[in-house]
């Protein structure tokens, strides 16, 4: 049996950056995640912005979170080696309704001390984004709205956590937590056990089944479903800054955004469902977010679109944010309700639920020897022909591409195979390093990272998985 001092449940976002908060100190720190690599659910499928918590509402923990949240990431994503860009946001009035709106939208900004906020004049915005429909009335600048790469966030903070000392479980599913004498003592996997004093629950949509396993649940998690699509850099849309409708009391809508990799991200559908498993996008979906973001930008076409996802809010009956120790069982601490902000507000997580366990009698002693560095993969595309030239002498394989959309090479793709966290499905290759997020979307690179996995992993090609169990690629050899 595996001992530590605290279980966290879920490697998304919120769980990793808890992990990441904990690995400051002298603890012994296990995260258990169900599926073959960290990166989340909800975290791995939501529109990439960090926020400054300008329409949350007002006197909230969400608020709280989100607000202190941004401001972290300037020295975060420096120190972890993320790409993050303070793009701004736009708040792009179209009707005389929704201009009238916007007072009140800046007075919730105001009293969330989100004061950074201005008014733009329909030729203002025009001029910073020159796409957008010229019919506009106006608009609210919100300057450190933020993108942010998701997946290398996640994996950024648990390669972090690793290398201060924390253990990472994987393929490994909580199935029950034991308590005695109204105690957290063991955490039940489905690999064994482990004895703990301390457990968080990080897992997301699932947080209400994991509530259950120690009689905690007075409250319920429902996917709130959001459809989104990429479209093709090639297609030029001169996009600088995110691009937000004005919110109605029934939807935020849909809004158009920049990535960090020179596409534009266009969603998401709010659909609640009650499968926690339906990720499937629709025509209707598509044809849904397509009517909501040409009213903003008329030119945007489905033609353009490469690829498209969903995710899963966790949303939580009662609403809101969920962040306590248990006055029931000593040791537990649940993490629940996190639904649209939580990729934002996971670093403030990680401090905060620093300081229940403080509180509850956890002593936090700092290590002296904690590392806040990580560095990413080298990206060859992005170097000189000089640089370029000095790592091919060193290892031939940075010669060799291997997505051709994405410029990837070899080397590369061997860096992340055996990097902290090593990637060992062709979804986690394609989150650290993108081959099949280009233009052919893999069909030129799959087999090829499925030759390099195979060999560097010493496994047979027909054991390398897109990503969990049963998603195999390769069958049998046939000829
Ligand atoms: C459509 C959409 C758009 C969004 N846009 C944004 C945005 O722009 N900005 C923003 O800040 N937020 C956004 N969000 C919200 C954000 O993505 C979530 O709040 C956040 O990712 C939640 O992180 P998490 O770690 O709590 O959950 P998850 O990422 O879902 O991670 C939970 C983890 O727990 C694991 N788990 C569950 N049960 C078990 C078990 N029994 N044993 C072991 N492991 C288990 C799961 O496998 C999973 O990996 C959006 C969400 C969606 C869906």
């Amino acid at each position: 049996m595996l001992t530590s001092d605290i279980v966290i449940i879920g490697a998304g976002a919120v769980g990793s950056a808890i992990a990441r908060e904990l690995s400051k100190y002298k603890l012994d720190v296990i995260v258990v995640e169900k599926s073959e690599d960290v990166g989340g659910d909800a975290s791995k499928s939501n529109s990439a912005i960090i926020h400054t918590g300008f329409d949350a509402t007002p006197g909230t923990l969400e608020s709280k979170l989100v607000v202190g949240a941004n401001p972290m990431y300037d020295k975060l994503t420096r120190d972890l080696d993320i790409p993050f860009e303070r793009v701004g946001a736009i708040v792009t009035a179209v009707t005389e309704e929704e201009y009238d709106l916007l007072p009140g939208i800046q007075e919730k900004a105001y009293k969330n001390g989100v004061y950074d906020v201005e008014y733009l004049t329909p030729s203002e915005v025009l001029k910073m984004e020159p796409e957008i429909n010229p019919e506009i009335k106006g608009g609210l600048y919100i300057p450190r709205e933020s993108i942010i790469d998701p997946f290398i966030y996640v994996v950024a903070l648990a390669e972090n956590a690793v290398t201060n000392g924390v253990k990472f479980l994987l393929s490994t599913k909580v199935i029950d937590i034991v308590v005695e004498e109204g105690k957290v003592k063991k955490v039940i996997t489905d690999k064994g056990e482990i004895s703990t004093k301390y457990v968080i629950n990080a897992a997301g949509l699932y947080c209400d089944e994991i509530a259950e396993m120690v009689n905690l649940c007075d409250f319920k998690v429902h996917p709130r479903k959001g459809q989104f699509f990429i479209l093709d850099r090639a297609a030029n849309y001169n996009i600088n800054q995110i691009i937000l409708p004005v919110p109605t009391k029934h939807t935020k809508g849909k809004l158009i955004s920049p990535t960090v990799h020179g596409n534009v991200l266009i969603g998401p559908t709010a659909e609640d469902q009650d499968d926690k498993k339906d990720k499937s996008v629709t025509t209707a979906g598509m044809e849904e977010v397509l009517n909501g973001v040409t009213k903003l930008v008329p030119k945007i076409s489905s033609k353009d679109a490469i690829t498209e996802y969903a995710g899963l809010r966790p949303t939580r009956t009662p609403e809101g944010y969920y962040v306590s120790a248990s006055k029931e069982v000593e040791g537990y601490i649940g993490v629940t309700g996190i639904r649209s902000t939580g990729l934002t507000s996971s670093v403030a997580l990680g401090v905060y639920v620093a300081n229940i366990l403080n509180e509850v009698g956890l002593k936090l002693v700092k290590k002296s020897d904690f590392n806040p560095i990580r560095k990413g993969i080298p990206k060859i595309a992005n170097m000189d022909k000089e640089e370029q030239a000095k790592l091919i002498k060193e290892n031939p394989k940075y010669g060799r591409i291997i997505c051709r959309c994405e410029s990837i090479t070899e080397g590369e793709i061997v860096d992340a195979i055996n990097s902290p966290i090593g990637a060992k499905s062709l979804d986690a290759v394609k989150r650290r390093l993108r081959p099949g997020m280009g233009r052919c979307q893999g069909g030129f690179c799959t087999p090829r990272v499925i030759e390099i996995l195979s060999r560097e992993l010493n496994v047979p090609y027909e054991s390398i998985r897109k990503n969990n169990e049963g998603s195999n690629i390769i069958v049998k050899k046939n000829r």
